[in-house]
């Protein structure tokens, strides 16, 4: 088993500037902090435990590249492009589209590395360089919509990244799976009407975006049943996680057999997060890892692409992340030092109303159709 592993140091050079969660504004209240909730710091950290721990040393270091602007129009308007573009030259920088977003000068070339390195990852996994990767990429990429960035995401990388699979790498069918805490929402839009493409996005019920990603929300035309939703309640643990992962994506990625299974792997349901009320642990993200692996292994020859997304704990995404990696190494090199801690808090059995939930979500799986039986 070989895993691709992938930072760059620029990752952690985005700067978000110093407002908390919406730029400082004295006549807001908002005062400045040395820490955006969005700092790249978060990710550093994570990478820099990596190398610590010595899982490092287990891992097969993949280069990134930045995304051609070819690359990203395939999802993105030339408009948002431009746009980034032209702001990223600003003495300040700019703002990714929805004012919560800042980005500092420069950011430009940052968000394009961070999808060309979601494509770099792809492509050394489906030519079977490493048999799965993690790519450790800031800014996340997960809201961002064609026209616009959203949620601190400038470039939707794992978009662009299965778009790139399509296009250039001879893969017809493949599943993005999404486990940051709020809504894969970008996924869902830009192949909402295509049925080669399974989303699922399992996230907190109506965090960010507000509203967004309900149950019903089921993808449209020829997409429809292609899109998956599972909107957790409030204050899912590990068992819950556990209980989506074995009844819903498991079973989806099952439906659909796809080619190569992406993830959008957000650590924002770990217990200390700002952003979200969930409680995950390291078991949680294993858990979800070995679900994705499993079904990689039985439809897609193992292939299996993990991209970072969001996570705003400094203390805690480096465990998760450290884990999360682990299991796709099949390595253990550090015990997660939290566990004992957020492990230990309750709130980790499987409740009747999180039950029913993810129950109701797999009703809808039977309108997945594999290629057999399509
Ligand atoms: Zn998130």
């Amino acid at each position: 088993m070989s895993t691709g592993y992938l930072w760059h140091e620029v990752f952690g050079w985005h700067d978000t500037g110093t407002g908390t969660l919406f730029p400082a504004d004295p006549a807001a209240g908002h005062q400045p902090i040395s820490h955006h909730v969005a700092h790249p710091d978060t990710k550093r950290r994570m990478h820099e435990l990596i190398c610590v721990s010595g899982l490092i040393d287990h891992l097969t270091r993949i280069t990134g590249r930045e995304a051609t602007r070819e690359e990203i129009t395939r999802v993105h308007t030339p408009a948002h492009v431009d746009r980034i573009a032209a702001e990223s030259e600003q003495p300040k920088g700019g703002d990714a589209g929805d004012g919560i977003s800042p980005f500092g000068k420069g950011a430009y070339r940052i968000a394009a590395l961070g999808a060309g390195s979601a494509i770099a990852m792809t492509e050394a996994v489906v030519r079977g360089e490493v048999d799965n990767g993690y790519a450790l990429v800031n800014p996340a990429g997960h809201h961002a919509l064609p026209e616009t960035g959203l949620g601190f995401c400038i470039f939707n990388n794992v978009a662009i990244a299965a778009k790139h699979a399509q296009a250039v790498l001879g893969i017809e069918r493949l599943a993005i799976v999404d486990w940051d805490v709020h809504h894969g929402n970008g996924a869902q839009a830009i192949f909402a009407d295509d049925p080669s493409v399974l989303t699922v996005s399992l996230h907190q019920d109506r965090c960010f975006p507000p509203n967004s990603g309900l149950v019903e929300e089921r993808g449209t035309g020829a997409g429809e049943g292609y899109n998956v939703n599972i909107p957790m309640p409030v204050g899912c643990g590990d068992g819950a996680y556990q209980y989506a992962a074995e009844t819903v994506i498991g079973p989806a990625l099952d439906a659909f057999r796809p080619e190569l299974v992406l993830v959008a792997s957000g650590f924002d349901p770990n217990a200390m997060d700002p952003l979200a009320r969930q409680l995950v642990t390291t078991r949680g993200f294993t858990t979800l890892t070995r679900t994705v692996m499993d079904a990689a292994e039985r439809h897609s020859q193992g292939r299996l692409v993990l991209v970072q997304e969001g996570g705003y704990s400094p203390v805690y995404v480096p465990f998760c992340g450290l884990a999360t990696i682990e299991t796709l190494a099949g390595v253990h090199v550090l015990d997660d030092a939290i566990l004992p801690v957020v492990g230990g808090m309750g709130g980790h059995d499987l409740e009747p109303h999180q039950r029913a939930l993810v129950d109701r979500v797999a009703t809808h799986l039977g309108d997945i159709a594999s290629p057999s039986s399509a």
